[in-house]
C-alpha cells in the first residue's frame, strides 16, 4: 500500500535521524535583540552557591522543588549582552552554567569571576575537553583568583590546554569589554579561603550596574554602600543570602557571615524609603524566607526593594 510505504519511509528516515543521537540545538545568536542595539543585563540565577533544591535539605521548599522544576532556582549569575558589538559576557561561572547559556542567548565571549567559592567558578569545568573544549576563552579575574586557577587542578589544565585565557586585572583597574561596556572589580571582605573576592561595577551607555553577591558585613568594607546606592541610575544586585540569623538549624552563621536582608534595607534606606538606586537582592540561600513567604516579599517590595528574578532584563 502506497500510504503504508510512505509512512514506512518517513518512519525509517525519522529512526535514521534519531539514531544519530540528539541534534545539536541551534542557539540564536541573540536571544532578544530589539533591533536597536544597546546593552542589556540579564539575570541568569538568584540562589546561593548550593541552589534550590539544596543538597540534603528536607524543608518543604526543597522537597517541592525536587518534584516541580518551576520551584528550582539556579545559582546566582548575571549575563551582559552588547547587541551592537555582538558580544556576550557572564559574571560568575556557576555549577548551573550549562543551563544558563540559553537565557544568555549563547556561549559567552568572556567570563568575569568574583571569587573561588563553588557557586562562582565551578562552571569553568564545562570549558575543558570533557565538554566544550573551548579555545582561549577570556576569563577576567584578580591576580589572587588567577593564581588559584593556575596552581590547582583541574583548573590548571584549562590554562595549560588553552581552553581559557586568564586576563588578570587588579581590583580598582577598569577594563573594556566592548567600546560601550566597561567593568571594574572592587575588593569586598569575604571569607577569602582560596582567593580574594571582588564585586563588579559595570558601566553601560546609560547606567551603571553593581554585582555584589557575597560580602561578610557592610561595616567591614572600606567603601560605604550607602554612598554607592545614592546614585539614581545605579542598578544594584546585592548579597541577600540570609534573612535571619537563626535560619540554618544547627549551624552558626557567624562562621559564614553575610549581612541579613533587614540589616541591609535599614542601612540603605534608614527609616525612610529605599535609596535612589534600583536595588535587588540576589544569592538567596535555600533557607531564606523571601523564597517562600509572600508576605515578607510584599513588605520588602513595599519598602522599594526587589528580589532578583531569573530571566529579568535591564537596559544598561
Ligand atoms: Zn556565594
Ligand atoms: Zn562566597
Amino acid at each position: 500500500m502506497p500510504v503504508r510505504l510512505i509512512s514506512g519511509v518517513i518512519l525509517s528516515l525519522f529512526l535514521g535521524l534519531s539514531s544519530r543521537g540528539p541534534q545539536a540545538r541551534e542557539i540564536p545568536r541573540f536571544a532578544r535583540d530589539d533591533g536597536k542595539g544597546g546593552v542589556e543585563a540579564v539575570v541568569l540565577g538568584i540562589a546561593q552557591d548550593g541552589g534550590v533544591p539544596h543538597l540534603g535539605c528536607r524543608q518543604p521548599l526543597c522537597v517541592e522543588a525536587r518534584r516541580d522544576p518551576s520551584k528550582r532556582r539556579l545559582v546566582a549569575s548575571l549575563g551582559l549582552i552588547d547587541h551592537a558589538a555582538g558580544r556576550r559576557f557572564l559574571i560568575d561561572a556557576t555549577p548551573d552554567f550549562a543551563r544558563q547559556v540559553d537565557p544568555l542567548g549563547g556561549l559567552p565571549d568572556a567570563i568575569l569571576l568574583t571569587h573561588a567559592h563553588i557557586g562562582h567558578y565551578l562552571g569553568l569545568a564545562q570549558l575543558g575537553r570533557e565538554v566544550l573544549n573551548a579555545k582561549r576563552l577570556p576569563v577576567y579575574c584578580t591576580p589572587s583568583m588567577a593564581r588559584f586557577l593556575r596552581e590547582n587542578g583541574p583548573w590548571k589544565r584549562l590554562v595549560a590546554l588553552e581552553n581559557i585565557e586568564i586576563r588578570e586585572v587588579e581590583p580598582g583597574r577598569e577594563f573594556e569589554l566592548t567600546p560601550s561596556l566597561h567593568a571594574v572589580g572592587i575588593r569586598v571582605p569575604h571569607r577569602d579561603e582560596d582567593s580574594d573576592t571582588v564585586a563588579y561595577l559595570v558601566t553601560g551607555p546609560r547606567r551603571r550596574l553593581l554585582w555584589l553577591p557575597d560580602i561578610d558585613k557592610w561595616e567591614q568594607w572600606d567603601r560605604k554602600i550607602e554612598d554607592l546606592v545614592r546614585e539614581k541610575a545605579l542598578l544594584a544586585f546585592v548579597d541577600g543570602t540570609f534573612f535571619s540569623a537563626d535560619e540554618i538549624p544547627g549551624r552558626s552563621i557567624a562562621a559564614i557571615p553575610h549581612p541579613l536582608v533587614p540589616e541591609t534595607m535599614a542601612r540603605f534606606g534608614g527609616k525612610g524609603p529605599a535609596p535612589p538606586a534600583e536595588v535587588y537582592f540576589v544569592h538567596l540561600n535555600h533557607t531564606n524566607r523571601l523564597l517562600r513567604d509572600a508576605a515578607a516579599r510584599r513588605e520588602l517590595e513595599r519598602r522599594g526593594f526587589g528580589i532578583a528574578k531569573e530571566g529579568s532584563r535591564f537596559r544598561l
